[in-house]
């Protein structure tokens, strides 16, 4: 009788049990014995950071030359742990709300970062959006955890390094000759991506098609509006050598959207209408697949559990990016070997990335063997700390 309690207590099969586990654990102190002799409590402490783009960046009627981050970094037992938010003006953070948002964050009730559910259930609790922050704390502390094991996160995930997929490379709008000069430029990518939604849709693919063969993903940014015309279009598209469309129409024409990706010939790919894990459930039968944004979910624990949930649903992966630094480009090149494509070309667009972390080699993402999300500070380049 005794085994069978202690099997049911140690399984977590007991619910009451189980509660009970979970409403301590926060205040355990099991926490391995400090190594360094060092301060065992974490500590966040972060810094803006303006990102210089290495070309005007355009969408609708905006540009822009910067993309303002705040760097984290989280103190513990010696290490630290590297953690970035990227905030792009459209999607409504800023180094104001970010700087707001991490002066809540207290890590110092948690006995150590391995409590990782707890303590970004804390995190997710303190307020409610706040994407890029969260994910700022969140890969900050994988950081720190894969430094305290000596292990990259993808060998702790049990992915092969050896199947990272190649990232596509975006050709900006632009007249045909600037965009033929930009393919040419790109030829190392294996994949390029093209926004469209406009009334020059076409043209922007023939320009392309007229000196490249390179398979091209297409994102539209819901620009379509009449699914009978969208579905002429990935017909079309298709013949052109396209591998998927994202975001056709508006997150809000759900009957639509379904319709196209019943009748499409290419995967249809959910972004704007996709934030994070609580939305992946109800794209199934909408969408063929979905991108995760680390700065869209909420950091590598999110897209890890969200990417897991696509694939049980049979859906399509894809790993995207805002312009961000090495930081937290590697940390999302640490899951990229379990998607079918990635767009992880956000440190490639800028001219003072202060880490070196994952690279892309010949087209493909080429994962570091260094702990953690796989960065080091650029050598030159000064940390806050
Ligand atoms: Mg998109």
């Amino acid at each position: 009788m005794s085994n069978r309690r202690d099997f049911i207590k140690y399984s977590g099969l007991a619910t009451g049990g189980l509660i009970v586990s979970n409403s301590l654990s926060a205040s355990t102190n099991d926490s391995p014995k400090p190594k360094s002799g060092k301060s065992t409590k974490m500590k966040l402490t972060f810094r803006p950071y303006d990102l210089q783009l290495r070309h005007v960046f355009t969408i609708a009627n905006n540009s822009r030359t910067t993309t303002p981050v705040m760097l984290t970094e989280i103190e513990y037992d010696g290490l630290v742990g590297y953690g970035e938010a990227s905030m792009p003006p459209y999607l409504g953070e800023t180094q104001k709300t970010a700087a707001e948002f991490l002066a809540k964050v207290d890590l110092s009730q948690f006995g150590n970062p391995f409590l990782m559910e707890d303590i970004i259930a804390y995190v997710d609790r303190i307020a409610k959006g706040n994407y890029a922050a969260k994910a700022s704390v969140d890969i900050a502390l994988h950081d720190l955890i894969g430094k305290i094991v000596n292990q990259p996160w993808h060998k702790l995930w049990g992915l092969n390094p050896a199947k990272t997929p190649n990232t596509s490379f975006t050709i900006g709008i632009d007249t045909a000759e600037v965009v033929k000069q930009k393919v040419a430029e790109a030829e190392v990518y294996k994949v390029l991506k093209v926004k469209l939604g406009r009334d020059n849709d076409k043209e922007m693919i023939k320009t392309i098609r007229s000196v490249s063969k390179t398979p091209i993903c297409v994102d539209v940014n819901q620009g379509w509006t009449d699914k009978q015309m969208a579905l002429d279009m990935i017909h079309w598209l298709a013949e052109q050598g396209v591998v998927f469309v994202e975001q056709p129409m508006s997150k809000l024409a759900v009957d639509d959207i379904a319709w196209l990706t019943q009748n499409s010939p290419l995967p249809i790919i959910a972004d704007e209408a996709l934030q994070t894990v609580a939305d992946v459930v109800g794209l199934n039968k909408i969408y063929s697949g979905i991108n995760i944004k680390l700065m869209k979910c909420g950091g590598m624990r999110n897209a890890f559990k969200m990417a897991n949930m696509a694939r049980m649903m049979g859906m399509k992966v894809m790993i995207g990016c805002m312009t961000e630094t090495s930081c937290a480009i590697s940390a999302a090149a640490q899951l990229s070997p379990m998607v079918d494509w990635a767009d992880l070309d956000g440190n490639l667009l800028i001219s003072n990335d202060i880490y070196d972390g994952a690279t892309v080699v010949d087209g493909k993402i080429t994962l570091s063997d260094l702990p953690g999300i796989g960065i080091r500070v650029k050598k030159g380049a000064a940390p806050k700390s």
